[in-house]
């Protein structure tokens, strides 16, 4: 099952749509001194392998914003400029072509943000405003405090700024490390506006515990269909935020083309080691396009049955295991090539399938 998508306008990112119900991406943004552009193209591409559809970078001087010419040349996706105080960054960051930008018109001079916007018209590049929970401005504070009325509030005055110039090609965001405060201050931008809106919890912390508060938070969202563009915060290789945000996808069979490997959790009648054979799978299928799920199990009396669901399973016993596909043992194989096998079954599958959609 997939969840309903809340409808929104289409906004595009380069040739990437955002909302009105095209797939859901996932997006992360660099760490690397943008105005190195071997480092951050680097980068970019690492984050394109794991599966970004979307890569911000950050462009604090004229130095970055000049680099990023050869960057959005040479990028395999569509580049974002992060801006936040100098319109002149913006305009710059636009001349080079990235493919939108990040910043709040309401922190510009009112005479910057008219040009940045009349800019970003120009060239067809959308804007994506928001509120963080740490940046709110002061009126804003002082009236609503900092909770999801207040970050609301304060995403929903720079749309009310773009609008008023006519400027209507938006995505939304507003994040708090708090998961209660973002997932309400999104609930209440789903009913307010009809933009996109990107999904994220800020600050989220290191590897684990941020992938579980961004889990819980970006997960529930896109269970209620709000949101329509993913970026896990870690303190961390942005790669891990990429893989961390397709499995959030996976997670509600919003990711198309990946295939879903599941693994049980083990239990006393597991006569294997069973995470490096879960692990050997997971690696082998990196990059594996498919719509897929591959099981593997821990035993071979319950692993069947349990395993049931999925469209090619792996039951693990002692000195081997058994092949499953769909529900059907189909043999057993040596332990020392069960991970090749079930790799294998994977890729015959996928052929069937293709093949039997061709027919
Ligand atoms: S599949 Fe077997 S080993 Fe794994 S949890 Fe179930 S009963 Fe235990």
């Amino acid at each position: 099952m997939i969840p309903d998508r809340r409808p929104t306008r289409r906004v595009y990112v380069g040739a990437v749509p955002l909302g009105d119900g095209t797939p859901i991406t996932v997006q992360s943004m660099t760490n690397t001194d943008t105005r190195d552009v071997t480092a951050t193209l680097s980068q970019v591409r690492a984050l394109r392998a794991a599966g970004a559809a979307i890569v911000r970078v950050g462009v604090p001087d004229m130095e970055s914003a000049r680099s990023l010419r050869a960057i959005c040349a040479q990028s395999p996706v569509p580049v974002v400029a992060d801006i936040h105080f100098d319109h002149r960054l913006a305009l710059a960051s636009l001349e080079a072509g990235v493919a939108k930008v990040r910043l709040n018109p309401g922190n510009l001079s009112e005479g910057g943000a008219q040009q940045v916007v009349e800019a970003a018209a120009r060239r067809g590049v959308p804007i994506r405003v928001g509120a963080n929970s740490g940046s709110l401005p002061k009126d804003i504070r002082r009236d609503l405090g900092t909770g999801p009325e207040a970050l609301a509030e304060a995403a929903l005055g720079q749309i009310r700024i773009l609008e008023r110039a006519d400027f209507e090609d938006i995505v939304v965001s507003v994040k708090a490390s708090d998961v209660t405060t973002t997932v309400r201050a999104n609930e209440i931008l789903a009913e307010k506006t009809d933009y996109p809106l990107h999904l994220g919890i800020t600050e989220a912390g290191t590897p684990r515990r941020g992938t579980i508060r961004s889990s819980v938070g970006i997960g529930y969202l896109l269970g209620r269909g709000i949101g329509d563009t993913v970026r896990v915060s870690l303190t961390a290789d942005p790669v891990l935020e990429v893989e961390a945000g397709l499995e959030i996808l996976r997670a509600w069979n919003l990711a198309p083309g990946g295939l879903r490997i599941i693994s049980c959790p083990t239990c006393a009648r597991c006569r294997v080691d069973l995470l490096p054979v879960a692990q050997g799978v997971e690696d082998a299928l990196e990059g594996v396009e498919g719509n897929l799920t591959v099981a593997i199990m821990g035993c071979e009396v319950n692993g069947p049955g349990e395993a049931r669901a999925a469209d090619v399973g792996l039951c693990c016993g002692r000195g081997g295991g058994v092949l499953v596909k769909r529900g059907r043992i189909l043999r057993r194989v040596a332990e020392e090539d069960m991970i090749a096998e079930l790799v294998d079954l994977v890729h015959r599958v996928l052929e069937e399938d293709a093949g039997n959609r061709d027919a």
